[in-house]
């Protein structure tokens, strides 16, 4: 299988059976976000302890299959994460959709790195990039992190 088609499949699977859909327990931060390009809508849902690790977080949302196959693999990604691997995934997701680099944390399994970088894909697609990005800078403003426009977080 040609890796474009696998990509597709990952995405088109995360879109028809999202993880961690619904509010999760004991959420006690949250955000929302709205994409008016295409339509898409988000709301992250994370119970974060008091160094703004994540204990569980989840997603509701509606819109494109990109936006939704974007919630669904940032949720499973960072279930369970401390900030500082949360800051640095994020900065890597941003900067990869941006400016083309690669993700560059060796704790994530070979799988998850391929799952991440399924939505490479929309690097050609300038108009769906805010799809693909839009529930990742939900959780940095959940978080109250920032980044600025070459995926590097600042304070
Ligand atoms: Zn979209």
């Amino acid at each position: 299988m040609e890796l474009k088609e696998l990509y597709q499949e990952i995405i088109l699977d995360h879109a028809k059976n999202p993880r961690n859909k619904g509010k999760c327990e004991g959420y006690n931060h949250d955000a929302k976000a709205h994409n008016p390009l295409c339509g898409d809508k988000v709301h992250i849902f994370l119970n974060l302890d008091q160094d703004k690790n994540i204990k569980e977080l989840s997603f509701e949302g509606e819109g494109c299959a990109i936006s939704l196959a974007s919630a669904s693999i940032l949720t499973d990604t960072l279930k369970g994460k401390d900030l500082s691997f949360t800051k640095k995934i994020i900065s890597d997701f941003l900067k990869m959709l941006t400016h083309k680099t690669k993700i560059t944390i060796n704790s994530l399994s070979d799988d998850q790195i391929t799952t991440i970088n399924s939505l490479s894909g929309v690097q050609e697609f300038p108009m769906r990039i805010k799809c693909a990005t839009m529930a990742w800078h939900t959780v940095l403003s959940a978080l109250n992190e920032k980044v600025d426009n070459y995926g590097q977080l600042k304070r």
